[in-house]
């Protein structure tokens, strides 16, 4: 049974990749800039422009996309259902009860982490509505359209960090985990962990690895701004866990997964945020940090749980015999997106499409990881700076040696977070409250 299963992967991974191909074959148009300029617009560019400052860019954008997308709407609706209907045809074949039940079992996750996830979630989602409310305030627009979410709400000063500031920035910053753990991030500085600078052909973006008898590598394309400062952070935490791990851990559980893995990462991040924000000089240097550590909680913790809740509901309809066709998908997109952005923002109708952009729905289950390992992570966060030194060699023990040695869910409860429990959330939550009362307070200041 299980040869004629992986027989037929070959076949049952045709959607995914016939959606890679569409997404890179799909052509969008080209659309006017700030400077007056036509330029192609590209998945790659698409997000800068939903940040330009200039509210005509954004919106060409997001149209610009969103209505070539539709146009491929009957399409990308195929390759998406054609990945639901494998998920269900292997949790069927392995008698599990549902796709969903399946997916988190690999990591022995019971499925009411995830329902519970979207449940607290759901019942915040006044508090998103508050952020959006004050977004909107202090853009100063009218009406607040999904082409205004990403753009910053706070001016920042757009300053070169240069990368040797950059380092002390992020050490000062992880200065709460104590003299060892700074004491190695250090010498990883000095020793060639880091690839910092683009160069011609070099991969896009950043990201950690390693083998298990090397130091970690990190992958940079430094540009000197905060958020490259922020992704110094996050991928140390990466090579941090990897370096305690192999230290700790035999090879065969020198692994880990993602939900313990973006913990250790969004940890640093945090604790960077603290740090600068503890010495911020300026009250406009204070509200561009608040709004970028607001615009974290909404892109991690709402976003994507908003995703997991509609992977979860076009699976039960298909489960159902409910036909997923690109209008249902659209209207149940689009409703949900809805719930979540609140009456105060409008929901254009072309955000319906928004799934055929997300390559992630093809992973099966996998972003709502995103959003338990930033919950458990700002509860830890929190944890090593009222706690200090206990709580430091508690997760550096538990946490960043534990490796594949336990399950995750076990990992991360020995560290100090219960993720079978809604509370990490309703903690992350209450940070996210707080951190809104503060940038309200400033914003009226005025
Ligand atoms: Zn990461």
């Amino acid at each position: 049974m299980e040869q004629m299963l992986a027989r037929l992967s070959p076949v049952s991974e045709t959607s995914e990749n016939v959606y890679a191909m569409l997404s890179k074959d799909v052509k969008l148009p080209k659309i006017t800039d700030e400077n007056g300029k036509e330029v192609q617009l590209t998945p790659a560019n698409f997000i800068r422009f939903m940040e330009s400052k200039n509210r005509t860019v954004r919106k060409a954008a997001f149209q610009a996309y969103y209505h070539t997308l539709d146009h491929f709407r009957d399409t990308f609706a195929q390759t998406l259902v054609g990945e639901v209907k494998a998920h269900h045809f292997y949790a069927d074949a392995r008698h599990y009860p549902t796709a969903l039940v399946a997916s988190l079992t690999a990591n022995n996750i019971p499925v009411k982490v995830y329902d519970q996830l979207i449940q607290t979630v759901n019942q915040n989602l006044p508090l998103l509505h508050r952020y959006l409310e004050l977004k909107k305030r202090a853009l100063g627009v009218k009406e607040l359209h999904m082409y205004d979410i990403y753009t910053p709400a706070v001016e920042n000063e757009n300053r070169y960090i240069p990368y040797d500031q950059a380092k002390e920035m992020v050490l000062a910053g992880l200065k709460p985990w104590g003299g060892e753990y700074v004491k190695i991030l250090a010498e990883g500085f000095q020793n060639g962990w880091i690839d910092v600078y683009s160069t011609p052909d070099k991969h896009s973006g950043a990201y950690q690895w390693g083998g298990y008898d090397t130091h970690p590598y990190v992958l940079l394309n430094y540009q000197g701004t905060r958020n490259d400062v922020s992704t110094i952070a996050h991928e140390l935490g990466h090579a941090m866990q990897s370096y305690y791990t192999n230290k700790k851990q035999p090879y065969i559980s020198s692994g880990y997964p993602i939900f313990t893995a973006e913990v250790a990462s969004t940890l640093n991040e945090t604790l960077l945020f603290k740090s600068m924000y503890a010495n911020a000089k300026t009250k406009q240097e204070k509200m561009y940090l608040l709004s970028q550590y607001l615009e974290n909680f909404r892109t991690t913790l709402f976003r994507q749980t908003q995703f997991a809740e509609f992977e979860k509901l076009i699976h039960e309809k298909e489960a159902a015999g409910e036909p997923l066709t690109a209008e249902s998908l659209k209207s149940l997109y689009l409703e949900l997106n809805k719930k979540y952005y609140g009456k105060g923002t409008v929901s254009d109708e072309e955000i319906a499409m928004e799934w055929a952009r997300i390559p992630h729905f093809y992973k099966g289950f996998y972003v709502y990881q995103y959003a338990t390992s930033f919950a458990a992570s700002t509860a830890l966060a929190k944890q090593i700076l009222t706690e200090g030194d206990p709580a430091v060699q508690r997760i550096r023990h538990s946490l960043l040696e534990a490796g594949n040695s336990a399950a995750p869910l076990d990992v991360l409860k020995a560290a100090g977070v219960d993720m079978s429990t809604s509370k990490p959330l309703e903690q992350a939550i209450q940070v996210f409250a707080e951190t809104l009362d503060e940038w309200e307070r400033l914003l009226n200041e005025k």
